[in-house]
């Protein structure tokens, strides 16, 4: 699933492209009986009204908060997009094209799109098209999301820090403002909770993922499962400062592209290239000095990836 370092790689890059274009239209082939009723455009009725409120709107700015990429555009409105486990943004030329899907286990004949130039946006992890803002300059921005558990929905108001998918977030770790004092007053809220599920918590901080909270920790020394209370004020500052480094080395390497995550323009980002524990099982520590073995162990329902020789329990 994106975290910050890839939801901040995109929407810094849209920030780049979109401000002052005109949406013209919008498409899409979302279509989920469990979300009738809901704030999704997998709601067809919802879709409607959604079409109608950004249909002749101009983009503004793209930002980010926790997860979300937030998509500013007149009115004031915010088109809030929530890439989950394989959603990602791209942008470029497209074209309508008839495709095959299977479905049900029959091949069927199904109306998409497709990029219409070569290079990156031709990438496999890049055709699961569901979502399509057709834009005044002739290209487009479209979402691509092959398990299709992605969350679209438009803020009407504008008013993001009153609706529900964002006020509940916790503070931003890659901002100054989250310093010291504001870890150790979050850790303090679970004193024998897990560490990894502390951190992905996003009603905690909001942002870290299962990548991120794996390379802090194996940074850092500290076991996933290792309680709160038991960490020196020494530890938690050195935590502190892993979690902004590696979230900051995520940002400059565009990105994590383990899994599906792709950058607006259709190429990988490179932080996988960089993991010292992630999806490393069984292979070799790479701390200096450490002769340990990378193990796997599911955590709260979350895969954790550690070193067994410098990131023991401590009780
Ligand atoms: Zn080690």
């Amino acid at each position: 699933m994106p975290e910050l370092p890839e939801v901040t790689t995109t929407a810094k890059k849209l920030n780049e492209i979109l401000p002052g274009l005109e949406i013209v239209s919008v498409w899409t082939n979302y279509n989920s009986k469990y979300f009738y009723g809901k704030e999704n455009i997998k709601d067809p009725k919802y879709f409607l009204n959604f079409k109608k409120e950004v249909v002749g709107k101009k983009i503004k700015s793209s930002d980010r908060i926790g997860k979300n990429v937030l998509l500013n555009i007149e009115g004031p409105k915010t088109i809030l997009i929530h890439m989950k486990m394989t959603g990602h943004l791209l942008y470029g030329k497209y074209k309508r094209a008839n495709l095959e899907e299977m479905s049900n286990g029959i091949r069927e004949k199904v109306f998409g799109w497709v990029a219409d130039e070569s290079g990156p946006l031709q990438d496999k992890f890049n055709g699961y098209i569901r979502l399509v803002f057709e834009l005044s300059n002739g290209k487009f921005l479209v979402l691509s999301d092959a398990r299709r558990f992605a969350k679209v929905c438009l803020i009407k108001d504008g008013k993001i820090n009153n609706h529900k998918d964002l006020k509940n977030l916790g503070p931003d770790p890659t901002t100054k403002k989250f310093d010291k004092k504001t870890f150790t007053k979050i850790l303090n809220k679970k004193p024998d909770g897990r560490i990894k599920n502390i951190l992905m918590e996003q009603e905690l901080i909001s942002g870290i993922g299962n990548i991120y909270s794996d390379e802090a920790l194996w940074l850092t020394g500290i076991h996933p499962e290792e309680k709160p209370e038991n960490l020196t004020a020494e530890k938690i500052g050195a935590l502190l400062k892993n979690i902004k480094n590696v979230l900051n080395k995520g940002i400059d390497f565009g990105g994590d592209s383990t899994s599906d995550y792709r950058q607006p323009d259709g190429t990988p980002g490179n932080f996988q290239k960089h993991h010292k524990v992630y999806r490393r099982k069984e292979e070799k520590c790479l701390k200096k000095g450490c002769d340990g073995t990378i193990a796997r162990k599911v955590v709260g329902g979350r895969s954790a990836h550690f070193c067994d020789t410098h990131q023991k329990l401590i009780s």
